[in-house]
């Protein structure tokens, strides 16, 4: 009989590989500790592990999983493409459908595709510094926006679990030079005093403001609203007032919290946008995107230079298009209202046990704070969270079959095929975690 390798066996080969035995770092367990599971397949609302355990998934590879897992519409498109070859370099059909479903649902007029939201987030600072023709960037401490240099600084999701405490205009990594980071103006979210301060002493170098739509990545912020005027209406009005552009990362909202992202929520039209994850229904694909004039200024048509041989790749391209045809207003309702049950579960199960705690949603974004005694607006208040409480907590819906992702700054994701009777197995195994977390 063949056996098969367990996700410990598997982890300890792949360090001897892999630096850390991941392709990514917080996919280690660092946080939380113990052996990350190694996935074999998937199916709807689950991952199954090397170890053969069949665990509902409230991961979603991160967020592109809105539909659930092998979608058989989204796995018959795929088969079909890639049947005619998978990468040719040239221009198809496929791409042009994709980026029409991105100006369908968005305010963009154009998009160019890449590979990555990392590759979207560094494209389109470099088209907004090639506008303006100024360096400096504001971002928000605890946004994340990609590994690109010049934006790992108090940078969220794994540099904030890893143990990024800083929100300094300093690099968060070793190998990004002090000169890159010195561009970029660190401010705290939800905080307008701030952002006017940074305009104040150097409005006339700001290219841009790039702002998560809805920050997922110092687990969930709310854009606040202060006399009617929603946080990123500011940004907008306040980056316009000198020259400078509203750059919206809708990596994660996009198609996500709204058909048409947080823009479908808050209605403020960014000067450009980037989207990663659902539009590629799984596939590496992702996308930056303004008005025509803005994007007018990449190459070819402007010096703006940016490429990717495999960009636009047709089965990523129609993988995307495929999954975002398929997400329809039903989608969203469902996913809203399975959030609200979840929400009042985690509340309920960890107020009996006595476990302080805050949720943030946005729409269908979700994320729990464990330990905190207050609301949770910025990214030092995310701070304030537990890192030993979690972990029970993970490990402890782990055992019960629930799996989480391992960090307190991240997302969880619910998808389509998450139904009534997979909300109850998770809210079952909440008496317990929140016990543990106690
Ligand atoms: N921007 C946001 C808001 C993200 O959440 C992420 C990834 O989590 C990125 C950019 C980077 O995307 P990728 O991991 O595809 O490079």
């Amino acid at each position: 009989m063949q056996t098969v390798p367990t996700s410990e066996e598997l982890f300890a080969r792949a360090q001897r590989s892999i630096p850390g035995g991941v392709n990514s770092p917080v996919r280690a367990y660092r946080a939380v500790g113990g052996t990350p599971r190694f996935i074999t397949s998937a199916h709807g609302a689950f991952v199954v592990d090397a170890d053969g355990n069949e665990l509902v998934d409230l991961v979603g590879s991160w967020g592109p999983m809105i539909l659930g897992h092998a979608h058989p519409q989204v796995l018959d498109a795929v088969r079909e493409t890639a049947s005619c070859g998978t990468s040719f370099g040239a221009p198809t059909e496929a791409e042009v459908a994709l980026a029409e479903a991105i100006i369908e649902r968005t305010p963009v007029e154009q998009v160019r595709l890449v590979n990555s939201g990392t590759e979207a987030t560094m494209s389109v600072l470099r088209l907004a510094r090639g506008i303006t023709g100024r360096s400096k960037v504001v971002k928000f401490a605890g946004c994340y926006h990609g590994h690109v240099d010049a934006l790992l600084v108090a940078a969220g999701s794994g540099v904030a679990t890893l143990g990024d405490s800083a929100s300094r205009a300093v690099p968060a990594s070793p190998g990004v030079p002090d000169v890159v980071a010195a561009d970029t103006i660190v401010v705290p979210y939800n905080d307008r005093a701030a952002v006017e301060a940074a305009f104040a002493e150097h409005g006339d170098q700001i290219a841009c403001i790039i702002t998560e739509a809805a920050p997922g990545n110092m687990g969930v912020v709310e854009p606040g609203v202060v006399d009617g005027e929603h946080f990123n209406a500011f940004l907008r009005r306040t980056a316009h007032a000198h020259g400078a552009l509203f750059v919206s990362d809708e990596v994660m909202t996009g198609f996500r919290v709204t058909r048409s992202g947080q823009y479908g929520a808050d209605g403020v039209e960014p000067d450009l946008m980037t989207f990663g994850k659902v539009m590629g229904g799984g596939f590496p694909t992702a996308a930056f995107g303004g008005s025509a004039e803005h994007m007018a200024h990449l190459s070819p048509l402007g010096g703006v230079y940016q490429a990717g041989t495999l960009s636009g790749n047709p089965v990523a391209s129609v993988a995307g298009a495929t999954t975002l045809a398929l997400c329809t207003e039903e989608v969203y309702s469902h996913l809203d209202a399975l959030s609200d049950q979840l929400q009042s579960a985690v509340s309920t199960a960890l107020t009996a046990f006595g476990v302080p705690h805050t949720i943030n949603r946005a729409r269908s974004m979700f994320s729990v704070f464990l330990g905190t005694q207050g609301p949770v607006a910025n990214y030092e208040q995310a701070q304030q969270q537990n890192p030993e409480a979690f972990a029970a907590f993970f490990h402890a819906m782990l055992d019960q079959g629930i799996y989480l992702p391992p960090s307190g700054y991240e997302c969880w994701f619910l998808s389509a095929a998450h139904d009534q009777a997979v909300l109850d197995r998770i809210v079952d195994a909440l008496p317990k975690a929140a016990a543990a977390a106690r």
